[in-house]
């Protein structure tokens, strides 16, 4: 590999395209003929505006974000929308239902893995002890899991929604356990959009899958959103994509007895300042806009998803190789697997660390499983080629060879 570096499979922060690093090298000393570096430049500066405009019609177009969503960047992390999401759509829900009793307001829960589970224990956490809100699991994918670990989906018919809940929540793409809904909407692994009640505020966390396939019913969601440094960027920018009518006036709402919003958890000031109201992560959001452009060069989401589509099964292929050889036995159940993060487990004595350790050897890093689950986890992202994959499916079929003498 070129500069020295190795091949990254990890699960974020991700490997950005080359291209991208070298013009961002450049573009450290001197942005634009500025005379300024992009780390030193003013966020309100034409140079660098002119750039950011540029970007939110990057995601627009190939995403189709239809014109009723509103782009918006904000730097405090995907985990900082398990919060705002909560607090601003009770401000929402309260504003439409002001005679309501607000500890009877449910917030719906999809629990499929780490990350959602994480994001209802905030809800829990805010709304305790049953005041503003109450958090209701719609299905929690353990509780069908032979297993009892979040292994897979639950079964289309265990999704129990609440008739008029402040929020729907789920995970799009679990990072952790490599457990993803498909995109195929007659797939018995689609999100269930069909059972939701009308007019529920659908939130979909799509941190780990962004920009590599189609989002199935983006107009019906209230809010999507993805922290960059996945497939579009380096960590510090987190991107949302936020329907009109759940840009709440939470002083309103809070006059009306919501529970109160801080300023920057709230949608309507970032659109209200187009992102600028205070300060940004200028040197993350320029990397995210060459990384965004290159996606476009190479053929926008389209093009990703079929690379994606691509590299998944050809990993899948090699980990179903291994575990009929008794090498390798994959985490997740049919049905619910993930095109990011591929999961799995190598039970033999010793052979997930010679399985590492053989992969460092030849320049190959990031595939440790997360820390809570073990195993091993190769996170397939949109700068990682197919060539990568080949190498190291190559490698995984030598090791299985190499396992089994
Ligand atoms: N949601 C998912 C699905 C993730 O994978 C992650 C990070 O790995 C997060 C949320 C949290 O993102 P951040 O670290 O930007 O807060």
């Amino acid at each position: 590999e070129p500069h020295n570096r190795v091949v990254n499979f990890g699960a974020g922060p991700a490997p950005l395209p080359l291209s991208v690093l070298e013009e961002a090298q450049g573009a450290l000393l001197n942005f634009n003929n500025s005379g300024i570096g992009i780390a030193e430049i003013s966020h309100r500066s034409p140079e660098f505006l002119a750039f950011r405009a540029r970007t939110d019609a990057r995601i627009r177009t190939q995403l189709a974000v239809p014109r009723t969503h509103h782009i918006l960047f904000t730097q405090s992390g995907a985990s900082a929308q398990f919060a705002a999401a909560v607090t601003n759509l009770l401000a929402r829900h309260r504003l439409l239902h002001p005679d309501a009793a607000p500890a009877d307001t449910p917030l719906d829960y999809v629990v499929t893995g780490t990350w959602s589970a994480r994001a209802a224990a905030e809800a829990r956490r805010l709304t305790a002890p049953g005041a503003h809100a109450r958090v209701h699991i719609a299905a929690d994918a353990r509780t069908h899991s032979p297993a009892g670990a979040f292994d897979g989906l639950p079964p289309r018919t265990a999704y129990a929604f609440s008739a008029a809940p402040a929020l729907v929540y789920y995970c799009e793409n679990e990072t952790v356990e490599g457990v993803q809904f498909s995109s195929a909407p007659a797939s018995p692994g689609a999100f269930p959009f069909d059972a939701l009640p009308p007019g529920a505020a659908l939130v979909g966390d799509y941190s780990s899958s962004f920009m590599s396939r189609a989002i199935p019913r983006l107009g019906e969601h209230a809010l999507v959103y993805a922290c960059a440094q996945k497939n579009v960027g380096p960590a510090g920018v987190t991107v949302l994509l936020v329907r009109e009518d759940c840009l709440v006036d939470v002083e309103a709402a809070a006059r009306a007895g919501a529970l109160p919003v801080a300023t920057l958890d709230a949608p309507k000031t970032h659109a209200d300042a187009r992102s600028l109201y205070n300060t940004p992560s200028v040197f993350a959001l320029y990397v995210t806009g060459l990384v965004l452009a290159h996606m476009e060069r190479m053929g926008g989401v389209p093009y990703y998803e079929a690379l994606s589509r691509r590299k998944a099964l050809k990993v899948y292929a090699a980990v179903r190789e291994g575990q009929e050889r008794g090498v390798c036995r994959r985490a997740g159940r049919e049905g619910s697997e993930s095109w990011m993060n591929v999961v799995f487990t190598a039970p033999g004595e010793g052979a997930e660390q010679r399985f590492l350790d053989g992969a460092k050897a030849r320049g190959m890093a990031g595939i440790k499983g997360h820390r809570f689950v073990g195993g091993i986890r190769v996170s397939l992202y949109n700068a990682v080629t197919e060539e990568h994959v080949d190498k190291l499916v190559e490698y995984m079929k030598w090791f299985i060879a190499e396992e089994t003498k």
